[in-house]
């Protein structure tokens, strides 16, 4: 399995070690073929070299790109030389073999890293000398392949323990590390561009972030965390400034941030409206003829999940707002903006953080999403879908009354925010009970049924705030039990988007049991 070195051909971008190299092969009397760049540098030294222009009789053209995709040179590296039919193809086609390949490859990843242009990356991509490499390493039974500069000591230890020779051993081990190098060399280029087309597409640019502050840590205290800021400018928690209180956790910007994109989904010129987040769902959400009452309504709904809770307003904050605020233990206001004499009284509960915007985002702008999964991230448009009054559909023998109607929309507009599966009641301009997070609908009605429950024992009105409410579910009702059982429970009036099999069968109930129902034909899951 020794195979003699004859005829080499040397093509090669770093020329570092070239020149001892060729020598010591001239020196074993090996006839060496050479690129352009390669061969001005064998002869600089002196060396006797055949240029592979000559030898195919075509010139290296297109910047390059074409030199040595020819015949006579793969012919000479594929060729198998026992083999009666290779040899009479090299015969007829005057191809002679080519023993020892030595390449190493356009430097396309210094390229990148040196910042280079598009167009130059591009044209660092070797195309000619992968194509040999590949060629050699498969026909390692008789040819070495050199990809690597350090393997030159190798090759001339071989050649000079035997007798101007390699071993298969040897010439497989270079084969080996031939298509690693090629694989390595294509890898990089098919990750520089997956890169530059994420650059390039303009809904994933808000991906790169500057760090806004490192956090005291994540979710629990075992977690290291960082606060990053994007260049979406939409006003939120990433644009907002801190006017007091102690430095944000990452837990409290979590739920700013759904605290506050929940209440931009009421146009400040109309009511004021309240929400109050804990663990990123709403425990209340009011609205109301001022701040003041629109809070009221929203703590009515779970004064006791209230505590410790994040508050968003979607208008500046006023006197009476802050004096109810300052009254529970909340752990954040997030609003667009807040009066001197509100500030004021928030300002003796020094623990309590102020987070002001200067504006409302649009609840219709575009935007992404994105959230790690393990081994890649998942990216998506915001939800960003309205539902308009042309958009529902009464489905019920029974058209809803205008009150109910208020509270429908009110409804549809919070479940959007509460994780699935989300169940909302509102009544009278507020939620009365939230069901969130269940992993069945049903549970979800039977946990908003509940809380309803509690919300009028912690009131003192009576046994359930439910009877006269309006129910909104974020995704359909795939039984009729969830609705039979927020019936049960009183609920007049239902917002859904439709879209299950079983559709008749959930609007039979709601006819039987006389309520109201609406489709939306629009889905808000929110995990
Ligand atoms: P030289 O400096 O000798 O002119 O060029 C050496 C470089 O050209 C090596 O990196 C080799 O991989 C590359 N090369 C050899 N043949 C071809 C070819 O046909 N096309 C391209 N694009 N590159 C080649």
């Amino acid at each position: 399995d020794l195979r003699r070195i004859e005829r080499a051909l040397l093509s090669v971008s770093d020329k570092a070690g070239l020149v001892d190299f060729a020598r010591f092969l001239h020196g074993r009397g090996v006839a060496l073929v050479s690129t352009g760049g390669t061969r001005d540098a064998l002869a600089a030294a002196g060396l006797p070299v055949t240029e592979v222009a000559d030898l195919t009789g075509f010139p290296e053209m297109m910047d390059g790109r074409l030199k040595t995709l020819h015949p006579l040179v793969h012919g000479g590296l594929l060729a198998v030389r026992e083999n009666p039919s290779h040899e009479a193809a090299m015969l007829a086609h005057n191809i002679r073999p080519i023993d020892l390949l030595v390449v190493n490859l356009y430097p396309f990843e210094a390229t990148v890293a040196r910042g280079g242009t598009p167009e130059e990356c591009v044209e660092n991509i070797d195309i000619g000398g992968p194509a040999m490499i590949r060629g050699a390493a498969k026909n390692h039974d008789d040819v070495a392949v050199v990809v690597d500069v350090a393997d030159y000591a190798l090759v001339r230890s071989e050649m000079e323990a035997h007798d101007g020779t390699t071993t298969l051993r040897v010439r497989r081990g270079l084969a080996q590390k031939a298509y690693a190098r090629t694989a390595a060399y294509d890898a990089t280029i098919a990750n520089h561009l997956a890169a530059t087309a994420l650059e390039e597409a303009p809904a994933f640019r808000a991906l790169g972030g500057t760090l806004q502050e490192p956090l005291r840590y994540g979710e629990n205290p075992h977690q290291k965390a960082a606060f990053y800021r994007t260049l979406d400018a939409r006003p939120g928690v990433g644009s907002a400034k801190l006017i007091q209180g102690k430095a944000l956790s990452f837990n409290n910007i979590g739920d700013a941030d759904a605290a506050f994109e929940l209440v931009a989904e009421f146009d400040p010129a109309g009511p004021a409206a309240v929400a109050i987040i804990k663990h990123a769902n709403p425990c209340g959400v009011g609205t109301g003829a001022t701040p003041a009452e629109a809070y009221a309504r929203a703590l009515r709904c779970d004064p006791v999940s209230a505590f410790g809770g994040v508050v968003a307003v979607n208008r500046r904050v006023d006197a009476a707002l802050a004096t109810e605020l300052a009254k529970i233990f909340t752990e954040a206001i997030i609003a667009p903006d807040a009066d001197d004499e509100a500030r004021a009284i928030l300002g003796a509960k020094k623990n309590l953080r102020l987070l002001l915007t200067g504006g409302l985002p649009d609840r219709r702008q575009p935007g992404t999403l994105w959230r790690t999964v393990s081994g890649g991230f998942l990216v998506q448009e915001r939800d960003a879908a309205t539902v308009d009054d042309a958009d529902l559909k009464v489905v019920t023998r029974r058209a809803p009354t205008s009150e109910e109607m208020d509270d429908l929309r009110l409804g549809f507009r919070v479940v959007k925010h509460v994780k699935s599966n989300a169940i909302v009641f509102a009544r009278g301009g507020a939620t009365v009970g939230i069901g969130a997070g269940q992993m069945s609908r049903v549970d979800s009605v039977r946990t908003a049924v509940w809380k309803a429950q509690e919300a009028a024992r912690a009131a003192g009105a009576g046994d359930s705030l439910a009877p006269g409410a309006a129910m909104a579910s974020d995704a359909f009702f795939p039984f009729a039990d969830g609705l039979e059982a927020a019936v049960a429970a009183g609920i007049t009036a239902v917002i859904q988007p439709g879209g299950s099999l079983r559709d008749a069968e959930v609007v039979e109930a709601a006819d039987k049991a006389g309520i109201a129902m609406v489709m939306t034909g629009i889905r808000h899951f929110k995990h």
